[in-house]
């Protein structure tokens, strides 16, 4: 029984084996998560960034906010006993003026002074009264000790100072407002705000940076094993950073060992082939001498006689088309890759096939463009599309050939049966035979004509597939690339606008 897991899986990348036959023990596939690499990186330095910042600024700010505390209260406590010493001063003549002496005091902007002299108070503001002096203050003060305490005034920090004016049974209380402080504070706080989002934001990009480097690598190994899929095994990763050498070098001696895999296989195909050829041929000039013999058989033997003709012709397809595959990847020494004329290159691989009774329409938008293509190779695609045409779907109504962008496209159109949708990639596998409606042809061929024309396409970085005719019919769609932005040699012998030349 499988159980849905509901646990977060904890490897995000790994490897996994999967052995073929048990599909029981297939390991349960990653779920694909919302949330990438690249955003959990830089996720992760922007939340780093952002405490950090929130840290050290806290931590900054709680310091200058102490330190510059401390200086105002000590400022503000010598303003104080400057004031308490003149008023003492001013009350020790015989006929003090209370309301000169506390007017004449120089304090600072905020600060008022209030004066308890003689069972009253006296002050300069008419705004503040003696009730904003902290309760507590005054008794310390009363009982004739100095002391100083902060406290809320209309919702603001202040300080009120209060010192006992022994000589002149009296007190001075001075209130101190904190307003500049606070709004130096206020101040700073934006600031380190400011300072800690930039960090953060900084943080978010150095994030996105290394996350963009530290995947760079990553992406190329994808886009190598990408083109590895594709064919070219020439692909190697290369890089000068010692920490990713282990890497690049296991991937390029994987490579290698794929390489030397498929060239094993292909050769022990080759060579099987070659092996089975001699006898081959035996068994053919053998048929060829008792065909002349024929005449003397009875008909039993006479029918016995052709099917053995049959399928050695069979046979000698299916070799010849093993030889064709062993040769055909692209590593083999017998591809001839050629700078070569498109419209000359058609015309000559088309000649042979010219009794085939098909309107070939070569578009003019490929006059004067250049292909690098193997001839052999690319000859044996067009025969064997024509080929399955005739064998498959009647003839080859059509054949055109147009530019597509930077690609030469050649549509191969007839008007058989056509072929069924989930045929329409499996008829590119090897031994992959049709399952259409016209099985006249069923078992005849050897499923190999497709798979060698689809690693030609493949050795010219190309493409092949098959589409429904809406005439009824299918098309096969070869597209290979041109050559592009190279010096044009060859000049068509084509008038532009004579696209279309008929073969009959
Ligand atoms: P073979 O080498 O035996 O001819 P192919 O690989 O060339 O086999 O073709 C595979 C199958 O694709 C054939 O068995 C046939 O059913 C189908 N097929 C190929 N070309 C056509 C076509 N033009 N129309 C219909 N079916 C086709």
């Amino acid at each position: 029984m499988i159980v849905a897991s509901t646990s977060r899986p904890k490897r995000r990348f790994g490897f996994s084996k999967v052995r073929p036959g048990t599909p029981g023990e297939l390991p349960l596939q990653f779920r694909t998560r919302r949330f990438g690499m690249r955003a959990w990186q830089v996720t992760g330095f922007a939340l780093g960034a952002l405490i950090l910042s929130v840290i050290l600024s806290s931590s900054a700010y709680e310091l200058v906010r102490n330190l510059a505390l401390r200086s105002e209260q000590s400022a503000d406590l010598r303003q104080a006993y400057v004031s308490a010493s003149l008023v003492n001063a001013g009350l020790r003549t015989s006929t003090p003026n209370i309301v000169e002496i506390l007017s004449g005091l120089e304090v600072p902007s905020g600060s008022t002074p209030f004066l308890f002299y003689d069972s009253k108070w006296y002050s300069t503001s008419l705004q503040a009264g003696r009730n904003v002096i902290p309760v507590d203050l005054r008794h310390i003060v009363s009982n004739k000790s100095p002391a100083f305490q902060r406290f809320i005034l209309n919702s603001k920090v202040s300080m009120a100072v209060g010192i006992p004016l022994v000589a002149s049974h009296s007190y001075y209380y001075e209130i101190f407002s904190f307003s500049d402080l606070e709004r130096t504070l206020r101040l700073l706080t934006y600031s380190l705000a400011l300072a800690s989002a930039l960090t953060t934001l900084a943080g978010a990009a150095m994030g996105l940076w290394t996350s963009r480097r530290l995947l760079a690598p990553l992406e190329e190994i994808a886009n190598a094993a990408s083109e590895i899929a594709k064919g070219d095994f020439e692909t190697h990763l290369v890089t000068n950073d010692s920490d990713l050498l282990a890497l690049a070098s296991s991937f390029n001696s994987m490579v290698d060992a794929l390489k030397n895999k498929i060239a094993q296989d292909a050769r022990f195909a080759s060579d099987v082939s070659h092996e089975l050829r001699s006898p081959l041929t035996t068994i053919q000039n053998s048929l060829e001498i008792i065909n002349h013999r024929k005449d003397e058989m009875t008909p039993r033997t006479r029918q016995a006689f052709e099917f053995l003709v049959d399928e050695i012709a069979r046979f000698d397809r299916l070799v010849q088309d093993l030889l064709e595959i062993a040769s055909s990847d692209s590593t083999s020494t017998n591809l001839v890759m050629e700078d070569l004329g498109t419209f000359e290159l058609l015309e000559n691989c088309f000649r042979s096939n010219r009794s085939s009774g098909f309107i070939l329409d070569i578009s003019a938008q490929l006059s004067g463009t250049r292909i690098y293509a193997d001839k052999r190779r690319f000859e044996r695609i067009i025969d064997n599309l024509v080929e399955n045409a005739s064998k498959y779907a009647g003839g080859l109504e059509r054949v055109r050939a147009l530019r597509v962008g930077d690609s030469l496209r050649l549509q191969f159109e007839d008007r058989g049966p056509g072929i069924p949708d989930h045929d329409k990639v499996r008829i590119f596998d090897r031994f992959a035979r049709g399952s259409g409606r016209d099985r006249r042809m069923l078992g005849r061929g050897t499923g190999l004509g497709l798979s060698i024309v689809q690693e030609h396409v493949r050795t010219h970085r190309g493409r092949i597939w098959v589409e429904d005719r809406n005439e009824g019919g299918s098309i096969f769609v070869v597209e290979l690339p041109l050559q592009v932005g190279q010096d044009v040699l060859w000049e068509t012998t084509f008038e532009t606008g004579a696209s279309v030349d008929e073969v009959s």
